[in-house]
């Protein structure tokens, strides 16, 4: 099987579909959800307010350094759903798949699915496979649409932030989208760049157990952390203040971004959170995070201010501050 390709006859819905379904899907996703094979799910009911999220995939290449778009696309989801509070519980996955993609690739893909969504306790509940002519899609693009549940009297918003918060991030910036770059542009003198595609629910749990007083969670995912932050300064009608010298960025990524002319602050992270807290509950957070692996380098990397609602500024190691507009257009295109 291995060796096969998938041919249009996968997603026609007769016998070959049935095949691939329960040779792939059902055997490695399979949970007594997705098995119950109707037309709908039936889910059992839930305690709290339900949280729905949806996101699609079209990273390429498919395989990257850290990751791929099968695990990218269970992360990207989960983490949505984790930063707005929400215990991640069901999933849905949908593939449009090109005529002719390796089934060995598929089959790695759909493991690494089934492994990231075992580390974020969350189940594949329902999907839905489709394949289109060669020439149509390019390989494989994926959808999730991730349901959790938040408990009554959690309220976590970009609205939120406060002039006397911190912003915190649980580590190094720019990881996921130079990793993508540097494998299109076969960068090979940089050998250390992976991306940082994890997903959050753990750490988070983490730190909503340390305080019920965070006013503010985003994964700074496509336009990076400026982008984010500019975004919470203007829902909040805030001011945020970052510090350079406090910002986590390794070698790599900063010898990377100087090479092809990034800016470390736009580019895409998707294993990384923001965290506004209110300066009195900083330590119990940052002392929460790096008891969890995902959280070792959390650092409070600026704060919130009254002064320029709506600006984001960089305090730069020199003493001068800069304006961080927020990215127009796409700096990376397919990049999740
Ligand atoms: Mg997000």
């Amino acid at each position: 099987m291995l060796n096969e390709r998938i041919l249009l006859s996968h997603g026609a819905g007769g016998g070959a579909s049935q095949r691939l379904l329960d040779e792939l899907f059902f055997h490695i996703l399979g949970n007594e959800y997705l098995l119950q094979k109707n037309d709908a799910v039936v889910l059992p009911s839930v305690q709290g307010r339900i949280a729905l999220s949806t996101d699609s995939f079209v990273v390429q290449p498919l395989f990257f350094r850290g990751g791929n778009i099968g695990k990218l696309a269970v992360c990207g989801t989960v983490n949505d759903l984790a930063v707005q509070g929400a215990t991640p519980l069901y999933l849905t996955l949908g593939l449009i798949i090109e005529e002719g993609f390796l089934m060995a690739d598929l089959l790695k893909i759909v493991e690494s699915i089934a492994e990231t969504c075992a580390a974020a306790g969350v189940k594949i509940v329902a999907g839905d496979t489709k394949v289109v002519n060669k020439g149509q899609a390019d390989g494989l693009y994926i959808n999730t649409t991730g349901i959790g549940v938040v408990p009554e009297g959690r309220n976590i918003s970009g609205s939120l932030a406060m002039p006397g918060d911190v912003v915190i991030i649980n580590g190094t910036i720019g990881e996921h989208g130079m990793a993508i770059m540097s494998e299109r542009s076969g960068i090979s003198w940089e050998t250390d760049l992976m991306s940082d595609c994890a997903p959050l629910n753990g750490l988070i749990e983490r730190i909503l157990t340390a305080t019920e007083e965070v006013h503010v969670m985003r994964d700074p995912t496509r336009g990076g952390v400026a982008t984010t932050l500019n975004e919470i300064a203007a829902q909040s009608g805030v001011g945020i203040r970052l510090n350079e010298t406090d910002l986590p960025i390794t070698d790599g990524v900063r010898g990377a971004c100087e090479m092809l002319g990034f800016d470390p602050l736009y580019v895409a992270n998707e294993g990384k959170v923001l965290v506004i807290v209110p300066q009195s509950q900083a330590e119990k957070v940052l002392s929460a995070m790096h008891d969890h692996p995902l959280g070792r380098q959390a650092v409070i990397i600026g704060e919130v201010i009254a002064d320029h609602p709506g600006l984001v500024t960089l305090r730069t190691g020199f003493g001068g501050e800069r304006i961080l507009d927020m990215l127009e257009g796409e700096l990376l295109p397919r990049i999740c």
